[in-house]
């Protein structure tokens, strides 16, 4: 078998294109504004901002960094987090990751006002995504149930196995998966140290793998026919050429071989993780009644 690839580029460009529809003939000014909080001079921080700063133009939407210094304390840092959520222009804010090592991210994450929190880790989000609610869900669960969608995926009793059990990715998307009422798995390191990751990963119609483990997946875990969806991102360094790539967590080609459908790595779920960003920042602001 030949799989076919499931590109996110086509949903992220339909999603942006949404957004540009909904926000038309409201002025810049009161465009849903984005404030990212940058501590220190992490580059994989600042790459991420880039692409939000980038995205937000692309749409019509307000973007502001908040760069702080690497000696902030977390004491500075809840005062500003505090700040930006009284902040009636600001309607979403998301504390780049990773932040220097002392702090506390997650805790901080929770100083974020819920209704602001368009990375939807806030304990009150990922609460309401037990109760079904989509509203300001962690963006690459709900990227992962957009690209099953684009793809007409009927999740109803269908087996699925996610491999990776983060709050970000794997236990929301289980959560969102259930509600779809499909049959879901949610396999991890203990799985494998076990040795009954393959058991569990070749029952699976739909595999869902958010480990960041380059080429954990082979052809032997996959069922003849199945929908992959590869939500790792690994940088591998190519020991001819030396240059690195982004890869994810299954073997591309041994997926393309015996699946049916597969997300590639880069150009699949991430980009629509990203769209997903802009799409919860509308939604905030909605929540707020500012649009
Ligand atoms: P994490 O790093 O918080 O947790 C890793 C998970 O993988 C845990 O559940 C762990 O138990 C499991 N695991 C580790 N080794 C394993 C093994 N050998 N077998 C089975 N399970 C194993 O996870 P995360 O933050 O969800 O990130 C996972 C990957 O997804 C990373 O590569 C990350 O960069 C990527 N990611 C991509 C996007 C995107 O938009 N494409 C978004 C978020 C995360």
């Amino acid at each position: 078998m030949s799989a076919q690839l499931l590109e996110g580029g086509p949903v992220a460009d339909r999603i942006k294109q949404n957004i540009i529809d909904r926000l038309s003939g409201i002025p810049e000014g009161k465009r849903p504004k984005l404030a990212a909080v940058l501590v220190g001079d992490n580059p994989g921080a600042k790459f991420y901002a880039k692409g939000q700063e980038k995205g937000c133009q692309e749409v019509g939407m307000r973007y502001e960094l908040v760069a702080l210094p690497e000696e902030t304390t977390e004491g500075d840092l809840v005062g500003r987090l505090n700040d930006l959520s009284r902040d009636d222009d600001v309607s979403g804010i998301i504390l780049l990751m990773p932040v220097p090592e002392h702090i506390d991210g997650q805790a901080m994450q929770r100083i974020i006002d819920p209704l602001k929190d368009v990375d939807g880790v806030h304990p009150v989000n990922l609460g309401r995504v037990v109760q079904g609610s989509t509203d300001l869900a962690p963006c690459t669960a709900q990227a992962v149930l957009e690209l099953l969608d684009e793809a007409k995926v009927d999740c109803y009793g269908a087996e699925v196995v996610i491999v990776g059990h983060s709050e970000i990715v794997g236990k929301p998307t289980a959560l969102l998966l259930l509600d779809r009422f499909a049959t879901t798995t949610v396999c991890h390191i203990g799985t494998s140290d076990k040795g009954m990751l393959e058991k569990h990963t070749t029952g699976a119609d739909i595999l869902i793998v958010a480990v960041g483990v380059a080429g954990l997946i082979k052809q032997q875990h996959i069922k003849p026919g199945a929908i992959v969806i590869d939500v790792g991102t690994n940088r591998k360094k190519d020991p001819e050429t030396g240059k690195t790539r982004i890869v994810g967590d299954v073997v591309a080609e041994d997926a393309l071989e015996v699946a049916s459908l597969v997300t590639p790595v880069p150009g699949g779920v991430g980009v629509v993780t990203s769209a997903m960003l802009l799409k919860n920042l509308v939604a905030a602001a909605e929540l707020q009644g500012k649009l």
